[in-house]
C-alpha cells in the first residue's frame, strides 16, 4: 500500500536528520552493528561494534536522529522505544530545526541553573508522553 501523503511529508521533513543518523550508523554497521526496521523507524544496534572496539559504554543508551534510532543494544532499543518514538515525533514536527531547538532548550535550562538534559523541554515532553515505567530509570537522549 502506498504511503499516505502526510506520512510521506513527515519522512521528507525529517530526512536531513535521518541522513545524519545513517551517516553516524555507517561505521557501526561496518563493524557488525545491525539495523532493523520497527514500525517505520530504523533501529540500529551498536552492540557488536562496541564489543569490537572494546567500548564498555557510551554517554547514552539510545539516541534518535529523525527516523533512525541508535542504541547500545537491542535490549536498550526495546526498553527505550516509547521514549525515543516521542523524539521521532518531535523530529517530524521540527525537521532540521530540531538540531537548533534541542540545544537551545538545553542552553536556556543551563543558564537558569538547571540540568541541560533533564530539564530540556524535549526530554520532559518525551518522558511525560512515554511509558511511566521508564520515567527516571534510564539515561536516554
Ligand atoms: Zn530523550
Amino acid at each position: 500500500m502506498p504511503m499516505r501523503p502526510m506520512r510521506l511529508a513527515r519522512y521528507v521533513w525529517a530526512a536531513p536528520c535521518s541522513a545524519l543518523g545513517l551517516a553516524l550508523a555507517l561505521p557501526a554497521l561496518l563493524l557488525g552493528g545491525t539495523a532493523r526496521p520497527v514500525g517505520g523507524v530504523l533501529e540500529i544496534s551498536l552492540a557488536a561494534a562496541l564489543r569490537r572496539l572494546r567500548l564498555r559504554r557510551l554517554p547514552f543508551r539510545a539516541i534518535t536522529f529523525g527516523h533512525v534510532i541508535l542504541g547500545t543494544s537491542r535490549t536498550n532499543l526495546r526498553r527505550l522505544r516509547a521514549h525515543e518514538r516521542i523524539h521521532v515525533r518531535q523530529y517530524e514536527q521540527w525537521g532540521i530545526f530540531f538540531f537548533l531547538a534541542y540545544p537551545l532548550s538545553s542552553l536556556l535550562q543551563l543558564l537558569q541553573g538547571r540540568s541541560p538534559y533533564w530539564h530540556n523541554w524535549f526530554e520532559r515532553q518525551a518522558r511525560a508522553k512515554a511509558s511511566p515505567a521508564e520515567f527516571g530509570r534510564h539515561k536516554e537522549t
